[in-house]
């Protein structure tokens, strides 16, 4: 790749707001093979309230605790929770990508519920006295779009296990807590309250009607 589209690239992605770089197999490709770079104890996850064209992804505000109570009252911090608005856990899993141009670039996996199950199935069968980040991995990119799924493959081959090398270890990890942060409570409202107008705008499926009169 010419330098000055690596620089570029590097740039726009600086300036996309995000501040980490997700980590992606091109359709073309298929696959990659990553170091993972933190053991799953240190990988962050966060409660994200997403739906799709109807409210952004917005990091819940609800509290640690809070997080953990049954009732919407224990969330009520929290305006878009207050608003039945779904959310879901996404875990960030810090890889650095082999044959990656930027030599000090962390990526980071972005993982939901489904594709989480896969990478749990793959730590439970880890060689015993070895955790994940002393093996290459292989992703294998299947499907496309929606129903794009990834597998973990471990390269397990005793002799590429090894802890992180120095190098690897001080590879800056991007803070998640820190990126993703919880908006103030008037950008909150803002955006729990466009989801209830886009709600609203929705047209109702026909033959859904239950028959109830509006009042005008
Ligand atoms: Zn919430």
């Amino acid at each position: 790749m010419a330098r000055g589209l690596q620089a570029a690239m590097r740039m726009h992605e600086e300036n996309s707001g995000m501040g980490y770089t997700p980590f992606k197999i091109e359709k073309d490709k298929g696959t990659e093979q990553v170091r993972v770079l933190r053991v799953p104890d240190e990988w962050v996850s966060l409660w994200i309230h997403n739906v799709w064209e109807k409210v952004k992804p917005t990091r819940c505000a609800a509290t640690e605790q809070q997080i953990d109570g049954e009732t919407k009252e224990d969330r009520k911090t929290c305006p878009l929770c207050m608003m039945d608005i779904p959310r879901s856990v996404k875990t960030y899993i810090p890889v650095r990508v082999r044959g990656d141009d930027h030599s000090d670039r962390v990526q980071m996996i972005v993982y939901g519920r489904d594709h989480f199950a896969q990478v749990a199935n793959v730590l439970d069968n880890l060689p015993q006295g070895k955790d994940i980040t002393m093996f290459d991995i292989k992703i294998v990119r299947k499907g496309e779009k929606l129903n794009t799924t990834y597998f973990w493959n471990v390269v397990a081959d005793p002799d590429l296990a090894r802890p992180l090398n120095e190098a690897e270890l001080e590879l800056v990890i991007p803070d998640m807590e820190e990126l993703i942060e919880v908006k103030e409570e008037h950008e909150l409202l803002r955006r729990a309250n466009g989801f209830a107008q886009a709600e609203a705008a929705t047209p109702v499926e026909a033959g859904s009607s239950n028959g109830k009169k509006t009042p005008f």
